[in-house]
């Protein structure tokens, strides 16, 4: 059995979705909806993460709270990743980033790493890859490839839409991953969108369209 993946079903996760894939939304809008979103993702894929005690002073006595024990890194697969690192970074700003650049060999159709900022021995107890749209699944996990090749102890993979392809893809090449989405949408067409899906993820977020 591979790892869960999760969709949201939360109102507002809906509510924003509908924005985010109307064409009519300009970028700025476009990257607010990209951070609230994946600011509710990041939550959910670290509702388990390692915890340990800490004590705190309140105005009134002293308290043994807790605070996060893992080393989480945040892998935002460029360019269309970088929306969802920047808004989980707000939230955890202990976060390290390693950005990864991948893109598809014509020729090949293998991806092809092209800027990699993975430390040259990464301490990350926990690594989530980060890619708005998880299409064919291929850049995926070449991220996760590398990662794992960089002895990472787990990995999770959060995108903001899905196309089963691209989660049967994930999940055949690394079944231990959990995947964390706002959506999973009909099909890829043969240009290889996500169908209804939102367009070009990183166009929509820098306005290159
Ligand atoms: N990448 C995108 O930005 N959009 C898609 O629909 C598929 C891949």
């Amino acid at each position: 059995m591979p790892a869960p993946v999760h969709v949201s079903t939360h109102a507002l996760i809906r509510h924003k979705l509908a924005r985010l894939r109307d064409t009519a939304t300009k970028p700025p809008e476009f990257r607010d909806l990209v951070a609230v979103i994946s600011r509710v993702l990041f939550f959910e894929a670290t509702r388990d993460v390692a915890m340990r005690p800490v004590q705190v002073t309140t105005p009134l006595t002293t308290v043994t709270g807790e605070e996060i024990a893992d080393k989480i890194g945040l892998v935002p697969v460029l360019r269309a990743g970088l929306g969802m690192a920047e808004a989980m970074l707000e939230a955890l700003p202990e976060a390290t980033v390693w950005h990864l650049g991948l893109y598809r060999d014509h020729a090949t159709l293998k991806p092809v790493t092209y800027y990699n900022k993975l430390p040259a021995k990464p301490d990350m107890t926990l690594a989530m890859v980060l890619d708005p749209m998880l299409a064919t699944g291929g850049s995926a996990i070449a991220a996760i490839d590398i990662l794992k090749k960089a002895n990472t102890p787990k990995v999770k993979f959060a995108g903001i839409i899905a196309a089963p392809e691209g989660v049967a893809a994930l999940q055949a090449a690394h079944p231990d991953v959990e995947i964390f989405l706002a959506a999973l949408d009909s099909h890829l067409n043969e240009m290889g969108y996500i169908v209804p899906g939102l367009g070009d993820a990183g166009d929509r977020q820098f306005g290159t369209a």
